[in-house]
């Protein structure tokens, strides 16, 4: 890449700044952004800006609306953002590899053939392990959620069929059951998750999207995070809250990944030492990607969608290696995952269970060209509710940010009163609507009861409420056409819809998946009945409308389309219809994407998480490197006195420091050739270590420093702080070589770089800090993804603004 300006290793010998100087440097102003141009006055002052103002950003952007607007559609961005600010408390990864003298060492040294294959093999086994640990983890979930649900139905049921007769009036008695266990196992779901690990919300996928786009995000891949998710999943199941466990297995097979990477069992500060290689943050981000592929692999029983999933909505570096190792560990997971299933129903070798949810195979799944446009027009309802669902979330997630998360307990209360809610909610229906049907239902050990019906029929809306949202799916996608009235399914897909839009978000760890599925399938078969009412001869079930209305509702929210086209195809195991998948999945995201951004992105942006998206934000050709860096630049010497050092590590959070051989023209301003540049955990490592020595000396530990102490105990070395270092006066008065341990070849840009280039530097390189150089090599400016993050696009009463977010 031209563009890129890699500096040469140099070993001079550059002498320690005087006190004098070296004071100077830290009281001038280092803070960021005090010499700003005309965009960042706006943050300067203080004022979180909608709209740039000055009268040369007004001009551009009127003369450039129309060819911006042609553009802005084609980045997909045409839709109203809702992300306000940046959350500062988001740090980025390094998965830029730094390339250190000791780095090089390092490689140099003789690996033998035979140290070669097993590495190899090691690294394939990694992935394997990843595959297999996913799938007994998300066979454990399904067994043990699969078993105490049905003794929950068949309890509620029993009291159901007891009290609903004429005889006995004692409904008071299944409802109060109802509701105490919902209410009992979502409070222990609610407190495991917001006293344990608060990471363990929700589906954990757009936490993981950010991740893997280079955010750290603190105790996101941790063990309690696992067992928050785990138990938490099969808590908010069992407790009757309109969510699934299939989001979830994707966060949780990334935490499998990162784990069986780091090799570390964490509680017991025990290394296992066996894979030392993988424990970069670029290495780990390569194993998150394959346990989220095969977390989605294993729950859908999909493994190509599983790792078209990771690649699609969550991985932002890939290459065919990559990929290729991902689809393994997810067909591992996949396979894996349809044994254990069926061992467990008793017949291992017959491979019947692929997956946590299937949709199973459809008698009818036949088309006729005729019935596309009918299939258009429902995925334009589904982009339509999908984009409601996404804005009623949104407000309530404002609105739970504001007034209900400031204590824990409260968030604890919310999910509880949902629980209650639901469990209230499905008693009603069941019991005003009285609908009663003598049709089997297609699930053989489904839970009916009678309900206020006679004779041989039942309550059809029981074979809905009393299982789980996957049994429930599964009835909507496959009961006979004559199981539901219209009533049943408009209240049904009213009250499901609401409970969907509160659950999700909730303090509980919860997926959308399925919820969105239901949603989908329930209006899809209603729109089914009237297309068989209108066309009796042509029509004749209405299972493969419930199935488009599955997809466009999922397409709708999350606006993923290749990934969850496959999915759906291969759970249904029928590719002729996969054109009719594939049409409702992209026309939902496009009059979705016409209204909000999908319900994933959305929950990145409302955390405020610097989330770079794929395209650069329209509008800025013209924003230059000059408008959006950090200057002036606080630098360091290559040989630098410790005092100093620690000075800047306290005045200053910055995390990058570049390294200046000092130009002996300058004594009083510190100005020079970039020489390098060293990541704020490197020089915390080494200060730690005590890598430092009187002046003139060479410090005797130097040579015993590996890279492995910068990596392991992974992450503690990054998460080291300055009030960790002890240092004394005579230390202060030592000096510390960076040279071995800084990256020699920084990426750099020059001022007349332009955001788009810069931007997709970031986002290709997945770099952390740009240094900006002038003519000379010297810096003069510092830019991070967070720097960048912080632009976008918005469009305010029908005109197009830059929006600078704080
Ligand atoms: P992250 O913490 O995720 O790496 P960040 O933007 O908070 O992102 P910092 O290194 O803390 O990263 O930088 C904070 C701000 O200070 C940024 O705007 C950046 O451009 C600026 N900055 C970073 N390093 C320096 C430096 N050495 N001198 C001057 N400004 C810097």
């Amino acid at each position: 890449m031209a563009e890129i300006q890699g500096q040469q290793p140099t070993f001079t010998v550059v002498p320690v700044r005087n006190e004098t100087n070296l004071r100077q440097h830290v009281e001038s102003g280092n803070g960021v952004n005090n010499d700003r141009t005309s965009f960042h006055n706006f943050e300067a002052e203080g004022e979180p800006t909608d709209t740039l103002t000055q009268n040369s950003i007004t001009s551009l952007l009127s003369a450039k609306f129309r060819g911006v607007a042609k553009r802005w559609k084609q980045y997909g961005v045409d839709s109203p953002r809702f992300r306000k600010r940046l959350h500062s408390k988001w740090e980025s990864m390094n998965y830029e590899q730094i390339d250190s003298q000791l780095q090089r060492k390092q490689s140099e040294e003789q690996v033998s053939k035979k140290q070669l294959v097993m590495l190899m093999l090691s690294n394939w086994l990694v992935y394997f392990a990843i595959g297999i640990g996913t799938a007994l983890m998300a066979a454990g979930v399904q067994i043990v959620v699969e078993l105490i649900a049905h003794e929950k139905f068949s309890l509620i049921r029993k009291y159901l069929d007891k009290c609903s007769t004429d005889k006995e009036d004692c409904l008071i008695q299944p409802v109060m059951i109802w509701m105490s266990i919902n209410a009992a196992i979502t409070l222990m779901g609610s407190a495991l998750v917001t006293y344990g690990q608060p990471m363990a919300a929700g589906s954990g996928i757009p936490l993981i999207k950010s991740y893997l786009n280079g955010v750290r995000i603190p105790g996101l891949l941790s063990l309690r995070a696992f067992i928050a998710k785990c138990l938490g999943v099969v808590l908010s199941i069992l407790g009757g809250l309109a969510c699934g466990k299939e989001g979830p297995m994707a966060h949780s097979g990334a935490i499998i990944a990162a784990g069986i990477g780091k090799g570390r069992i964490p509680w017991f500060k025990k290394s296992l030492n066996l894979y030392g290689m993988f424990r970069t943050d670029h290495n780990i981000r390569d194993l998150v990607a394959a346990g989220a592929a095969s977390g989605v692999s294993a729950a859908f029983g999909a493994p190509v969608g599983g790792t078209l999933f990771s690649v699609e909505e969550a991985a932002s570096f890939w290459n065919t290696e990559l990929v290729w190792k991902v689809f393994f560990s997810a067909m591992v997971a996949c396979f894996s995952t349809n044994f254990l299933l069926s061992a467990f129903e008793g017949h291992p070798t017959q491979l019947s269970n692929p997956g946590l949810v299937r949709f199973n195979t459809f008698p009818n799944l036949t088309f006729d060209l005729i019935e596309i446009p009918v299939f258009i027009v429902m995925a334009a309802i589904g982009g339509l509710i999908g984009a409601l669902f996404v804005v009623m979330n949104y407000k309530l997630t404002v609105f739970r940010q504001k007034y209900l998360h400031r204590k824990k307990w409260i968030k604890v209360v919310e999910a509880v009163l949902v629980s209650i809610v639901s469990a209230i909610a499905a008693f009603i229906l069941m019991f005003t609507v009285k609908d009663c049907t003598t049709a089997k239902p297609y699930n053989s050990h489904a839970i009916t009861t009678m309900m206020s019906c006679t004779g041989e029929s039942h309550n059809s809306l029981s074979t809905m409420f009393l299982t789980t949202p996957e049994g429930c799916l599964k009835s909507l996608l496959h009961d006979p056409i004559e199981t539901y009235s219209v009533l049943s399914l408009i209240l049904f897909i009213i009250i499901f819809f609401l409970l969907g839009v509160w659950t999700y978000g909730l303090s509980v760890s919860s997926g959308v998946f399925i919820p969105s599925l239901t949603i989908g399938a329930a209006w899809g078969r209603l729109i089914g009945l009237g297309i068989v009412q209108l066309f009796p001869d042509q029509a004749k079930d209405v299972g493969k409308y419930a199935l488009i209305g599955a997809a466009s509702q999922l397409g709708g929210c999350l606006r993923t389309t290749i990934s969850l086209t496959v999915i759906i195809v291969e759970c249904t195991g029928d590719i002729t219809f996969g054109l009719c998948i594939m049409i409702a999945l992209m026309i939902s995201k496009w009059v979705g994407d016409f209204f909000t951004t999908g319900l994933y992105d959305m929950n990145i942006e409302v955390s405020g998480i610097p989330l770079l998206s794929w395209e650069p934000p329209p509008l800025c050709e013209h924003v230059y490197t000059n408008d959006f860096m950090s200057q002036p630049v606080m630098t360091l010497l290559p040989v630098e006195k410790v005092g100093h050092i620690y000075d800047c590590l306290v005045g200053e959070s910055f995390n990058g420091f570049p390294i200046i051989e000092q130009d002996p023209n300058y004594d009083m301003m510190y100005k020079g050739k970039l020489k390098g540049i060293i990541l704020r955990h490197q020089i915390l490592v080494l200060l730690k270590k005590r890598v430092f020595c009187p002046e003139g000396q060479l410090p005797a530990n130097q040579n015993s420093i590996t890279l492995k102490d910068f990596e392991n105990p992974y992450p503690v070395a990054q998460s080291l702080k300055i009030e960790d270092v002890d240092l004394n006066d005579e230390d202060k008065q030592c000096v510390m070589d960076l040279r071995p341990y800084m990256n020699q070849t920084p990426y750099t840009v020059s001022l007349n770089f332009s955001m788009p280039r810069v931007f997709r530097l970031f986002r290709g390189l997945g770099l952390r800090h740009l240094v900006v150089v002038n003519d000379n090599f010297e810096p003069i400016g510092m830019v991070t993804r967070k720097d960048l993050a912080k632009y976008r696009a918005e469009i305010k009463k029908g005109m197009l603004h830059m929006e600078h977010l704080t």
